[in-house]
């Protein structure tokens, strides 16, 4: 049987790379090659039929050299402690990229939300919180929703964290719901910043958006966002999947109105239908003959085997390590351009951030205004990436983990090791 596949060593293998090719010694960087905290905590809840379920939470510190550990919380059946630790590490380069004030982190529930009634899920998450309290706190760690986790489960958390301060604590996550200080566009600021990244990448590379045929893979809170502004500004979407289901059409799908099948059809895509449409497989979709492939579901879909396959011509990773290690040589091999996670997906954590310095300063901002600010620093870390890239000669994500890894490594340099 073969090895299961290690997130974790595969960040470390880039890491290390991108190390040499900046010319860190070892004892520049060791200290981001293990996280600064790995909690692991039981989380007993009460089912409501009665019976006591213990489920396994994690809350993993990667590095908190350059401000406060930021990083979502996920919800899934089949987490486990080095996914967590990647997807802490991964937010560290990510929040560094875009060069915004934050180290990074993650959490996680080992659970299957959907077989949980709400009661059960508010339980779980507000016994989480109170067992990773020690560790949370606006000026130490901020978490955001990710995978099976939205606004209602920070809601939960910022209550339960405030209960045991005694006042109210917007700042302690972000993508709150705007009633408690969560901030405008941050529930579509990730794929906000997917687009943004395709509009970066199509100017530099002299492409004619209104030629690019677009694939997405998820359509969740990421995906479908991603698929409807590309739409909006004249790509055609030609293929959609979920878990459901995956769904083709080379005449180009009304994003909209899938999305509102979706929301009427418990958020799936089964059964949704247009003239021209056909089904098609997972596998399909991601070696389908187009433009532009965006996985925007899980990490390790992008497998050996579908590197090999894909026919797609440029790769926008909006998901959080969709593209395996070995993966990724082949693509660099085929001459792929991978626009990758830590830079395309960003829009999420830097609208947290505008969410974050929005409560500190018991201040609103206007949605056009967090647009445009996001718009901003997207295109600056885009430009500086895409320098990088062509100066060294590597690949986008060796050039976008050059630019992560310098500012850490000399942030931790500044800082000095305590004692
Ligand atoms: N979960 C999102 C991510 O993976 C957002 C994190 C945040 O806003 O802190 O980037």
């Amino acid at each position: 049987m073969s090895k299961k596949y290690n997130p974790y060593q595969s960040m470390l293998n880039v890491l290390d790379k991108a190390a040499e090719k900046l010319g860190l010694t070892y004892d520049d960087y060791v200290c981001l090659r293990s996280p600064e905290r790995e909690l692991t905590v039981s989380v007993p809840v009460v089912m409501d039929d009665g019976h006591t379920e213990v489920f396994t939470g994690y809350r993993i510190q990667h590095s908190s050299s350059r401000g406060p550990c930021k990083g979502g919380i996920r919800y899934h059946h089949d987490v486990d402690l080095d996914e967590v630790k990647a997807l802490a590490a991964w937010m560290t380069w990510k929040c560094a990229v875009v060069n915004i004030p934050y180290g990074g982190a993650k959490g996680a529930i080992k659970c299957d939300p959907t077989t949980m009634s709400e009661g059960e899920l508010k339980r779980l998450t507000r016994r989480y919180t109170a067992m990773i309290l020690p560790i949370l706190g606006p000026e130490k760690d901020i978490p955001a929703p990710d995978v099976n986790t939205n606004a209602q489960v920070m809601a939960w958390i910022m209550d339960t964290y405030s209960m045991f301060k005694g006042y109210a604590v917007p700042g302690v996550v972000t993508g709150k719901p705007l009633e408690i200080g969560g901030s405008l566009g941050r529930a579509e600021a990730t794929g906000r910043g997917v687009m943004f990244t395709v509009l970066n990448l199509v100017e530099k590379m002299g492409l004619d958006k209104s030629k690019l045929r677009i694939a997405v893979q998820g359509f969740g809170k990421v995906g479908s966002v991603s698929a409807k502004l590309l739409n909006e500004e004249g790509f055609k979407i030609i293929a959609i999947s979920d878990v459901s289901c995956g769904l083709y059409n080379e005449k180009g799908i009304d994003i909209n109105k899938a999305k509102e099948y979706a929301d009427n059809n418990k958020n799936l895509l089964k059964g949704y239908h247009e003239e021209g449409m056909k089904e098609i497989t997972n596998e399909e979709l991601l070696t389908l003959d187009v433009d532009i492939l965006i996985p925007a579901a899980l990490q390790n879909q992008i497998t050996v085997d579908i590197a090999k396959k894909t026919q797609a011509k440029i790769i926008v990773e909006a998901a959080n390590g969709p593209t395996t290690s070995d993966a990724d040589e082949i693509l660099e091999k085929r001459n792929i351009p991978t626009v990758p996670d830590i830079l395309a997906n960003t829009g999420g954590v830097v609208v947290s951030y505008f969410e974050w310095v929005q409560n500190a300063q018991f201040f609103m901002w206007d949605e056009k205004y967090i647009n445009i600010s996001l718009n901003k620093i997207m295109k600056k870390a885009f430009d500086e990436v895409w320098q990088v890239h062509l100066d060294k000669k590597v690949t986008l994500r060796m050039a976008a983990y050059i630019v992560a890894l310098d500012r850490v490594a000399s942030a931790k340099k500044i800082r000095g090791i305590f004692p």
